[in-house]
């Protein structure tokens, strides 16, 4: 998934000065960037297509050719798909543990027949790149293993080891990302991530600039509940005064009466306070309110009004799935729903189903768990991330307000935050809401904002490590 993070409708009436001039896409480690871009977008490193493994070993190919030793370079076989570690070696005067640099190599899969274009041509037209993956997280890879590239190529030496920390299956099951922080440890372990699958900015539908750019620092957690409740049944002309679909509806029906208790952090008070100016109307006023005193009763109610800010004042928990019954004229035998939630860092799977048992009130609905989430705590923010941070939004927007922001749950940042390692999603992705095409029809990249990003993590990595 690749978050961009701007809740709400954030519109922008700054006045701004105009990006800085363009890249100049010919200097020979943007050809090259172009080149990575255009092979990695054009395999299909969609699950069951078998091609992660092979992106892993071209990419693990042009490091070597870039002068980092084999026994840097680890292409991790898993399955059908596959995680690469490339350790850039510092020289250790910074005397620290390494950074890691998360991206994900695979893809959502595509359908020739569904789009305009070949989703596995790298297509350039009017000024976009078209393809799957030329978004997520083709280009936030690219720019990554591009800078390696280029760094290497300068001589440059950091003052700490870095670590590409690429999985192989981040839109699926993850089972690389957690690979990568438990059983390689040895190889990824680190004292922060930057992920290159989140962060960026929102440009305005008239071309102007965003109203901020948001750092991703936190994730909630996400779980499926199964909420069962079963009945002997029988004849349907014998009703009865207990029902599985209506002892299931009626607490169905509680949870959705019932309202989380509201949760404020650092983050998401920083959020609402660098976002409320830019955001028109009484919403803005809300967060503005909210950020100063989060037991505000008109601040509260009115971002829960929206569906835009309601996750980021705390737990949501609603229904998603409803099945019942086995035949028109029996009385119902079972009668289930999904309950999806998004739990707010620190609220706790444990405490959040004693709050749902608590609020149904009735212990013959079961529920059950439909997968192990990963809970984690938000990234504490750290000064010289928010630093390196600062000059590489300069080198596009100087001066543009950095906002940490709290996602809804889904990138490989909270496998690695779940194992202790604070991650940060900072991708350099500038982009309109009508251009933001993830996991759907016809992805496409602004030419301008896929070099851009190629910059911005030229930037980010001298400025971290240097
Ligand atoms: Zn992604």
């Amino acid at each position: 998934m690749i978050k961009n993070f701007i809740a709400g409708t954030v519109l922008a009436a700054l006045m701004f000065s105009a990006p800085a001039s363009g890249v100049d896409r010919t200097a020979p480690y943007n050809q090259k960037a172009f080149e990575i871009y255009k092979t990695a977008v054009e395999m299909r490193t969609a699950k069951g297509h078998g091609m992660v493994p092979k992106l892993a070993r071209y990419l693990a190919d042009e490091f070597e050719k870039g002068g980092f030793p084999k026994a840097d370079i680890h292409v991790l076989e898993m399955g059908k798909t596959a995680a690469l570690v490339v350790r850039y070696r510092g020289d250790g005067s910074a005397g620290k543990k390494p950074i890691s640099i998360s991206a994900h190599m695979d893809v959502v899969d595509a359908l020739r027949s569904d789009w305009e274009r070949d989703p596995f041509t790298l297509i350039e037209e009017d000024g976009y790149f078209f393809g799957r993956g030329t978004g997520d997280d083709k280009a936030g890879m690219t720019a990554v293993v591009a800078n390696f590239l280029r760094l290497k190529a300068e001589g440059w030496v950091p003052n700490r080891d870095l670590i590409i920390a690429f999985s192989g299956d981040e839109e699926t099951g993850m089972l690389t990302t957690r690979a990568l922080v438990n059983q390689y440890r040895d190889l990824t372990d680190s004292e922060f991530v930057l992920n290159a699958d989140a962060g960026g900015g929102r440009i305005n539908e008239d071309g102007s600039a965003p109203a901020s750019y948001s750092m991703q620092a936190a994730e909630k957690a996400y779980v499926d509940f199964t909420l069962t409740v079963r009945n002997p049944g029988g004849h349907s002309s014998r009703p009865r005064d207990d029902n599985a679909i209506y002892d299931l509806a009626a607490a169905l029906l509680k949870i959705q009466a019932y309202k989380f208790p509201v949760n404020a952090s650092e983050l998401t008070r920083a959020y609402f306070r660098g976002t409320g100016p830019k955001t028109p109307g009484e919403l803005g006023k809300a967060m503005i309110a909210f950020a100063a005193d989060p037991t505000d009763k008109w601040a509260i109610k009115t971002l829960r009004a929206n569906p835009g800010t309601v996750g980021t004042t705390g737990t949501t928990c609603v229904a998603t799935l409803l099945s019942a019954g086995h035949a028109v004229n029996a009385l119902p035998q079972s009668a289930t729903a999904n309950v999806n939630c998004r739990i707010f860092p620190g609220e706790g799977v444990a405490k959040t189903i004693e709050r749902l048992k608590a609020v149904m009130g009735n212990d013959a609905v079961e529920i059950s768990m439909v997968a192990p989430p990963t809970e984690t705590d938000a990234s504490p923010l750290r000064s010289d991330v928010l630093a390196a941070v600062r000059k590489a939004v300069d080198t596009r927007y100087p001066g543009l307000d950095i906002i940490p922001a709290m996602s809804s749950g889904g990138t490989d940042g909270m496998h690695f935050r779940a194992a202790g390692i604070p991650s940060y999603g900072v991708n350099g992705i500038y982009m309109k809401g009508s251009d933001s095409f993830a996991h759907g029809l016809n992805e496409r990249m602004p030419v301008e904002s896929f070099f851009s990003n190629v910059e911005h993590w030229y930037v980010l990595l001298k400025e971290i490590a240097g």
